[in-house]
């Protein structure tokens, strides 16, 4: 059955870019008859909090949608991520990393990814020894090898809006897929449970573009379905830029309180209801 999702992470308030996204994901399911589910992205404890859980029900109930079965909390799937990146590992496709941030911020000549530097690699090359003996110790996360990844994958397209669009492993380097403090990555977490509830189609902004050529590859390794992507254009800020709270972003809630209905959120979008 076609099913679309929303898949928020509550460490603050919905705006309207949350809005837009979030319509049109449930309608598309609304039209088709299909299924719309809602996915709770709170893999970051330090900053996830359940007030904003809370928030994104009111918010979207406020904005008339509905969803199909209770949501997903990601925090609670710490098991079926753990399997997914111990298959990673015996297929020789991901390795331990013990650099921080600070490492790899001096580290020099990285190349520009779409979202900041790429990884180096300096953990990808630490001789099998050393790497054993640091894993005993200190605190790693683990990265794709996306070149052992995109070998083992072979060459792999994906949809999005009904064209088909050639995947680039390389594009974002050796992302994280489990991160220091959450045994998971947001990459990791998402295919994996876009693809565990039936996912046909993936509704999300095109500042995520990028991610799906990761996704892509992580569903080829996984055996899993590769779901419809539809990345749509982000909602502009006062200042045209991207919506956020540096530019105008007033959360949902503040625009509810001000008498804003869920009818000229739509309106403004050009949406109808
Ligand atoms: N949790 C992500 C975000 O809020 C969205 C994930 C997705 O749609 O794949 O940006």
């Amino acid at each position: 059955m076609m099913t679309s999702r929303f898949a928020p992470s509550p460490t603050g308030l919905l705006h309207l870019g949350h809005a837009y996204s979030a319509i049109l994901a449930h309608d598309m399911a609304r039209r088709a008859g299909g299924r719309f589910l809602l996915r709770i992205e709170d893999l970051d404890q330090g900053r996830a909090r359940g007030e904003y859980v809370e928030a994104i029900f009111e918010d979207l109930t406020w904005l008339g949608l509905t969803w199909d079965e209770a949501p997903l909390r990601q925090s609670r799937r710490g098991e079926v991520y753990r399997d997914a990146l111990d298959r990673l590992i015996a297929l020789d496709a991901a390795y331990p990393c013990f650099c921080t941030r600070r490492d790899i911020a001096q580290a020099a000549d990285a190349p520009q990814g779409p979202d900041g530097p790429l990884y180096p690699g300096t953990c990808r090359l630490l001789p099998p020894a050393v790497r054993r003996a640091r894993m005993a110790t200190d605190a790693h996360a683990w990265r794709l090898d996306m070149d052992a990844a995109a070998r083992l994958a072979g060459p792999l397209t994906f949809e999005d809006h009904g064209r088909s669009i050639a995947v680039d492993p390389l594009l974002n380097g050796d992302v994280v897929i489990a991160r220091k403090d959450a045994g998971s990555s947001y990459h990791l977490a998402a295919t994996i449970d876009d693809a565990a509830c039936g996912v046909t189609d993936v509704v999300r902004g095109t500042d995520l573009l990028a991610s799906t050529h990761v996704h892509r590859v992580l569903q080829a390794l996984l055996g899993l379905d590769a779901p419809r992507y539809h990345h749509h254009g982000l909602v502009a800020g006062d200042d045209g830029e991207r919506l956020a709270k540096r530019n105008g972003a007033r959360p949902l809630a503040a625009l509810r309180d001000d008498g804003v209905t869920a009818a000229d959120i739509r309106a403004r979008f050009a949406l109808s209801s």
